[in-house]
């Protein structure tokens, strides 16, 4: 299950009958930087302990055993993105958001059509076809990114009304919603 937050949870019960629960923040480092040391973060894993506790009060107290985060993949689309390079002879997808693990099942079809069947109808889609607009480089891109994570998390304190600036971005093909 998921809750319906433009930064939502997800959750679900293990074969071991324990509660996974999991996603929420995003953390954009500066310059692109991916280490080991940023899938612990300790600030993210006492938020969402905290709305865990807000979602299921009368589980209060229970402590959670294990932890862990790691790095995903984004476009302005906030989904799969596909493209060539090499002159066609290397295909790619990526740009999952976090939502990969069904998502890669089908795109991997997409690029088995593209290298076995490349009159395969799915490779019509526009979806397919057309890129994402990109995200700028940095300098912007650090504010950029951050202007987008304070919109929406604006927009999920107003209980999930869409201001001006993303009411824009929707048009623009930018987000979840667009
Ligand atoms: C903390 C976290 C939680 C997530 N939760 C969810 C979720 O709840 N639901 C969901 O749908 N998605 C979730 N995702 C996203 C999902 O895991 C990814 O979108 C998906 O795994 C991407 O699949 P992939 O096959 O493209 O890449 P990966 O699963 O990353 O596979 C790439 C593989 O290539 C290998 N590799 C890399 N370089 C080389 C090399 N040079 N030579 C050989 N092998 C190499 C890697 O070891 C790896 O096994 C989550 C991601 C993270 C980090």
């Amino acid at each position: 299950m998921s809750d319906s937050g433009n930064r939502f949870h997800y959750f679900r019960l293990s074969a071991d009958d324990r509660i996974l629960w999991g996603g929420y923040d995003a953390i954009y480092h500066p310059g692109n930087r991916v280490e080991p040391s940023h899938d612990l973060r300790p600030e993210t894993f006492a938020v969402l302990e905290r709305n865990f506790a807000a979602t299921f009060p009368q589980l209060d107290g229970i402590r959670f055993t294990h932890r862990w985060g790691g790095a995903i993949d984004t476009t302005t689309r906030f989904s799969v993105t596909f493209g060539d390079v090499m002159g066609g002879r290397v295909h790619y997808a990526l740009g999952y958001t976090g939502l990969g693990v069904g998502a890669t099942r089908w795109a991997a079809g997409i690029l088995r059509d593209k290298v076995l069947r490349p009159q395969a109808d799915l490779l019509r889609l526009r979806f397919v076809r057309s890129s994402p607009l990109p995200i700028p480089p940095e300098p912007l891109r650090a504010p950029v990114v951050n202007l987008m994570r304070d919109a929406v998390m604006g927009s999920d304190a107003a209980g999930g009304e869409r201001g001006l600036f993303l009411r824009a971005m929707d048009a623009l093909g930018v987000g979840f919603d667009s």
